[in-house]
């Protein structure tokens, strides 16, 4: 009877048949027998539960073996009625203080979210033991009360690597990275495994920190972890965030034919944000050619590959791809990306068409979208109908503003220049400030336009004047329409244009670094139009690799030219 799940399933008809009550274990076998037929990862709900339905149906009384298998079957939200009508069951047969029940009961609520009821469960129990400390830390973290999780992190009487990757992956999720690194670092007692070094890479591509990225690399390599395909997509994924798509390549290529979609998806997704359109599309060709199924991740990469690349056909046959050969919906990033393209390419008014036709409500991005793309390409009336709905889904982003003045600028419409400004000011729009970092020796320095507060600031001021005089021996000539919004209009329009905190950083991390060194620098805003031709310059006149990841993509300057072909 307990030899192979599969007989059991089989036996199963004939034992209704033979036994109308069979003993309770034979019960618990046939019910777990069908958790291993599902899928690993969510068991099919339907059947073991419809085993366990005939089990009281035949007047079998459960044991407190039934109830913890019953129970993995509702670890999603939309589940937890289930669940609760399971606990009713246990208080009716008296399990309540089971050991194994209240486990499994903790576990049950604190996957379903409802934290209330899993610390009371947890609470009632004397001496809890690790995996329910651990349910309860996960439990928090998935709700997002990082603050709650680290005091039971603190409370803990023992830790195990899940307690300690749980916790460091909480920290990564909502952002707080120092602290997820510096958990890391003081982790004692368990060995990190790949979970740890995922949430760990994960951290240190949200800082945009590649020093510590490659820290981490190494940790990975001294502990044999680098081909394990969970490390390697977080390692593809971190260097892309740091802006080094060539050490995110040769992960990959190191990675070997792999047919884990995931990794292919950080790769793909990677490629498109720096960039390399073409190879983008190739390596979805190669991942088709692997038999691996591209998942709805993977075409938003490759959508967005088309649309910095500007290949609209491309893109407009993978989308229909998408849908009608890999039965994909399309999700609001999908749209995204094809509004995106058709913006970017000046086709505003099929992409507005587009945007009309979605059946799902478009959001900011969409609207912000059509916007840039319609600012692009002098489309203001298409501009003025975006902002309308960008101001009202989001009433006190300033970015839109800033974008629809600027419209007004290079339309010389002064008057609505005007107008907008008084909006935001009637309104209290705060502009958000735009800032620049860079690091140099493991050391973060970060600029704001027209910064005084940097300690080198004069010296980084002295080596900004010296390239900008040089620059404009090369011809560079500023782009001062784009900053009118941001400047009192007595100030000097170019000298302000200096000031950017992009330029910033790059002068200081000239002034620091070795001749030929790449520059990497991180943008909180969107670079501007000037900044953009100055770094192209720079990158030729001072022979530098400039690497910037603004807040939508990464711009390589090299020799003259931006990956981005300046279509951004
Ligand atoms: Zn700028
Ligand atoms: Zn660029």
């Amino acid at each position: 009877m307990r030899s192979q799940s599969k007989l059991i399933s089989q036996a199963h008809p004939t034992l209704n048949l033979v036994h109308p009550t069979p003993e309770v274990f034979i019960w618990n076998t046939i019910i777990r027998s069908h958790f291993r037929h599902g899928d690993r990862s969510l068991p099919s709900v339907s059947a073991p539960l419809s085993a366990f339905l005939r089990m009281r149906f035949h007047g079998v009384n459960p044991d407190f073996y039934t109830f913890p298998f019953i129970l993995q079957l509702f670890q999603i939200p939309s589940y937890l009625h289930l669940g609760k009508s399971i606990h009713a069951q246990i208080h009716h047969f008296g399990f309540v203080r089971n050991r194994f029940c209240q486990t499994s009961l903790i576990n049950m609520y604190s996957n379903c979210g409802d934290m209330y009821l899993a610390r009371k469960l947890f609470d009632e129990i004397n001496l809890p033991d690790l995996p329910s400390w651990n349910s309860i830390l996960t439990g928090y973290i998935r709700i997002g009360l990082v603050d709650n999780a680290r005091k039971v992190f603190d409370e803990m009487p023992e830790r195990n690597v899940v307690s300690w990757s749980s916790m460091i992956d909480g920290y990564s999720r909502c952002g707080d990275c120092e602290k997820a690194l510096q958990l890391f670092n003081s982790m004692e007692g368990s060995k990190p495994n790949e979970f740890t070094m995922s949430s760990v890479l994960s951290a240190c591509g949200q800082l945009g920190n590649l020093d510590k990225g490659m820290n981490a690399h190494d940790y990975i390599k001294e502990n044999d972890m680098e081909n394990n395909v969970i490390v390697a997509t977080g390692l593809i994924d971190m260097y892309v965030k740091c802006g080094s798509i060539d050490r995110a390549r040769d992960v990959f290529n190191k990675l070997g034919p792999t047919e884990d979609v995931m990794a292919w998806t950080a790769f793909i997704s990677g490629l498109a944000i720096h960039g390399c359109s073409h190879e983008c599309l190739e390596q979805f060709n190669n991942m088709l050619v692997r038999e691996v199924r591209p998942n709805s991740v993977t075409f938003v990469g490759l959508l967005s590959a088309c649309a910095h690349g500007g290949l609209v056909s491309e893109g407009e046959a993978y989308f229909d791809r998408m849908m009608n050969e890999f039965g994909i919906s399309p999700r609001i990033q999908h749209y995204g990306c094809m509004v995106d393209l058709y913006s970017r390419a000046g086709l505003v008014r099929r992409a507005w068409d587009l945007v009309l036709s979605m059946p799902i409500e478009p959001d900011v991005l969409i609207w912000g979208s059509l916007l840039s793309g319609s600012r692009t390409h002098f489309d203001v009336e298409m501009c003025e109908k975006a902002i309308g709905k960008l101001i009202e889904l989001e009433p006190m982003n300033s970015g839109a503003y800033v974008l629809l003045s600027n419209v007004y600028v290079k339309a010389g419409r002064w008057k609505d220049v005007k107008i907008v400004r008084d909006l935001m000011k009637a309104k209290g729009v705060k502009k958000v400030q735009g800032y620049s970092m860079v690091d140099i020796d493991g050391v973060r320095h970060r600029f704001v336009v027209g910064d005084e507060s940097h300690p080198e600031i004069r010296d980084v001021y002295v080596k900004l004047d010296e390239i900008m005089m040089k620059l404009k021996m090369e011809g560079y000539v500023g782009d001062v329409k784009e900053v009118l919004l941001d400047l009192d209009e007595e100030e000097g329009k170019e000298m302000a244009l200096w000031r950017h905190s992009e330029k910033l950083a790059v002068a200081f991390a000239i002034l620091k670094t070795g001749e030929g060194e790449s520059i990497r620098v991180m943008k909180n805003l969107r670079i501007c139009s000037d900044c953009h031709v100055a770094m192209k310059m720079i990158s030729r006149v001072f022979n530098r690799e400039i690497i910037v990841r603004d807040c939508n993509r990464f711009h390589r300057f090299c020799n003259g030219i931006c990956s981005c072909n300046d279509f951004w």
